[in-house]
């Protein structure tokens, strides 16, 4: 065996072993493996870390700060079909250069937000697909829009105008809990929100994407209804926190 495929072994076989998982949940909610988007979260890891993820078969990235990921893109221009997500709280006065380096925007939390997005990306001639971002525990400290919002109304009703914006769904973080059961009822509440937009509002979101589930809950978002999981450290390993919350 080379000596470069030894050193991609650990990271391969994170990778398989969620995939496995997310496998094994699927089916336990009715599904194919291949209906869940694995999102791999790379935010603190480096360019030539994500390379290899990429080379272990991972398309579609996610960060969470604009300023890091733009120290990052440069190494990486060359994996032209990667997906590179902020999933992050995004200031409006980093809209633009988010326009820029994205391809979507998974965390979009107000009309001014949106709105900033949308003039950016049109600007650049491309589309940006987002996904509005709901705080389902009602957290102080969290961004996203409460479920039964005027900001979430005004969002679905502004939505249809913003044309290099499409709208592709939900995404989510509940209140942290080491036990995964604590955050089913959560995923539960956003399946239902999604459904309900879905049914009373088609023409305005295409609700595709349900986007909810991290390293240490994601099959029970998947048993919940998650169509993506965002998974940082199952596949990466453990983030060293410097000044990071997450
Ligand atoms: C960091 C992060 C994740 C991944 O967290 P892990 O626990 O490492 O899987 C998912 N979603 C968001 C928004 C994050 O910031």
């Amino acid at each position: 065996m080379s000596l470069v495929v030894i050193a991609l072994m650990p990271l391969a076989e994170n990778i398989a072993h969620v995939r496995e998982r997310i496998g094994t949940a699927a089916l336990r909610s009715g599904r194919k493996a291949e209906e869940i988007t694995l999102l791999a979260v790379s935010k603190t890891f480096p360019p030539e870390q994500i390379r290899a993820a990429y080379d272990a078969g991972l398309r579609i990235f996610g960060e969470n700060r604009v300023q890091e990921f733009a120290g990052k893109i440069a190494a990486l221009r060359d994996l032209r079909d990667a997906e590179w997500h902020m999933i992050g709280h995004l200031q409006t006065n980093k809209a633009a250069q988010a326009a820029e380096l994205f391809s979507h925007i998974d965390s979009v939390d107000s009309v001014r937000l949106a709105r900033k997005l949308n003039s950016a990306a049109s600007d650049l001639g491309k589309k940006l697909s987002v996904l509005i971002e709901i705080n389902i525990g009602g957290e102080a400290a969290k961004s996203g829009v409460a479920p039964d919002s005027t900001e979430l109304q005004d969002l679905l009703n502004a939505a249809p105008e913003l044309t290099s914006l499409p709208f592709r769904g939900l995404m989510t973080v509940p209140p942290f809990s080491d036990d995964p059961e604590q955050s089913r009822p959560n995923f539960r509440k956003m399946r239902e929100l999604f459904n309900h937009i879905a049914s009373r509002r088609p023409s305005a979101v295409h609700m595709e994407v349900l986007s909810m589930g991290m390293s240490h809950d994601y099959e029970v978002a998947i048993e919940e209804g998650a169509t993506c999981v965002r998974v940082g450290t199952a596949v990466f390993g453990r983030r060293e926190s410097v000044g990071s919350k997450l």
